[in-house]
């Protein structure tokens, strides 16, 4: 039984010297702009307004620091979640783009403590090239990728299982690496809080 007890944010980053100290295990949160990551991680710290829900996607170009005291099994443990810039909003421009990758790119390669990444893709359209390419890019440095299919709730009940099936197989990964999420119907919090904290015991 995993229960959130208190999420702070603790600071913004542009690069790897940036970052806060690597004490904690940290998650990293990826996905299109617009795709419901900000809604994700609010939901999964039962906080409306702890990472800014946007409507002009792409403003944001940082790095996002948010610790979370969790009690797992009776035990408080502290994981840090970081939220990835959105990629992918229609006007960014090449040289935009580059620094993403860059940026990203050194986070995921060099970050000792980063122990999975959620790539959150949308669970109604399903999955988009662009998701495609993000996991691509992802599981060259990522130590473990959890797909979360988001916007569930606009998918009838009886078609979830299916289209959670359809986002594994789009994207080329294990019906196992995909967990369906809803941030208004809450659908998926303790499945993912499982399988990351999972993830964190499993890491040395
Ligand atoms: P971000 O740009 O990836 O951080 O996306 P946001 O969290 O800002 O969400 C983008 C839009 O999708 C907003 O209008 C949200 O209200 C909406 N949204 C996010 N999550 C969900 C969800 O689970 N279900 C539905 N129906 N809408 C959602």
């Amino acid at each position: 039984m995993i229960r959130v007890l208190e999420a702070r944010f603790v600071t913004s980053a542009t690069n790897l010297n940036q970052c806060p100290k690597p004490t904690l295990p940290e998650i990293a949160f990826a996905g299109r702009s617009n795709v419901g990551k900000s809604s994700m991680i609010n939901t999964l710290c039962a906080r409306k307004k702890l990472v800014r829900v946007s409507n002009t996607p792409g403003r944001t170009r940082l790095l996002n620091f948010f610790d979370v005291d969790l009690e797992v099994d009776k035990k408080k443990r502290t994981l840090r979640l970081c939220d990835l810039p959105g990629y992918g909003y229609a006007k960014a421009s090449k040289a935009e783009r580059d620094q993403w990758q860059g940026m990203i790119s050194e986070y995921l390669t060099r970050r000792p403590v980063l122990v999975a990444v959620v790539a959150i893709v949308d669970g109604e359209v399903g999955p988009l090239d662009s998701d495609r390419q993000l996991l691509a890019f992802l599981s060259q440095a990522s130590p473990q990728i959890l797909v979360a299919a988001t916007k569930l709730d606009r998918v009838p009940k009886s078609k979830r299982a299916l289209q959670a099936q359809r986002v594994a197989e789009g994207l080329d990964v294990p019906a196992e690496a995909v967990v369906g999420f809803s941030a208004v119907e809450k659908l998926g919090v303790d499945a993912v809080w499982d399988r990351l904290v999972g993830a964190t015991l499993r890491h040395p």
